[in-house]
This record gives C-alpha cells, sequence and structure tokens, in this order.
C-alpha cells in the first residue's frame, strides 16, 4: 500500500519535529498532497492513524488537503488544471510545459502542545 509508506515518513518527520522541539502532543497535522500522488486521503488517514499508536501523535487527526494539477505552457503562456490525463496545454497542444502543483506532499500546519 503506496499510503503506508507516504504515512511512514510524515510521521517520522513530525516524530523529529516533537523532539527537537519538545512538543508532548500532536493535536492534528494538515498535509497538503498533490494530486498526481495518487494518494487515497482516507487510507492515509488510515495508515496514519495506525502508526500513531502509542507515540507522542496518538489520537492526532490528519486532514488531507489535496491540490489540483496545475501546468503552465512555456509555447503560449496559458495555465492548464483539473483533471488533466495528459501533459500537453489544452489551448494549443505543446508538451512544453512545466508543472506548478500536483506533486506536493508537505506539511501545511500542525497543532500540538508542549510541555
Ligand atoms: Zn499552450
Amino acid at each position: 500500500m503506496h499510503e503506508l509508506s507516504l504515512a511512514e515518513a510524515v510521521h517520522n518527520t513530525i516524530k523529529e519535529l516533537c523532539q527537537r522541539s519538545s512538543w508532548s502532543r500532536v493535536r492534528r497535522v494538515t498535509l497538503k498532497v498533490g494530486r498526481l500522488r495518487q494518494v487515497n486521503p482516507e487510507l492515509l488517514s488510515f495508515a496514519f492513524g495506525v502508526l500513531t499508536k502509542g507515540a507522542v501523535t496518538e489520537g492526532a487527526e490528519l486532514s488531507v488537503m489535496e491540490l489540483p494539477v496545475v501546468f503552465h505552457c512555456r509555447a503560449c503562456g496559458r495555465e492548464t488544471s483539473g483533471d488533466v490525463t495528459a501533459f500537453a496545454c489544452v489551448n494549443c497542444g505543446s508538451a512544453d510545459v512545466e508543472l506548478l502543483s500536483g506533486m506536493e506532499l508537505t506539511i501545511e500546519s500542525m497543532e500540538v502542545e508542549s510541555q
């Protein structure tokens, strides 16, 4: 399960942050995940919940903000976004595009308690 390895990576990062910052509890974590990551938010939250058992993050709520795929066309300058199936500009058809959003996997915010 792809979501489990992502949840592990996120969970390890959070645990490190907690150690470094002396946080005693994590209440809520918001993640930004780009659509190209092809993550199922429910599976990700479930996997995260399993990992938090007995850890500083136990009981933390994980919310996932899904970000759309957006790319910029170098040929005509237009942006394409939404449920894109191919990396080609909808305006001119060029494949010379630059990805602006869609590959994110970052912690947007955290609610914590410190000792
Ligand atoms: Zn174009």
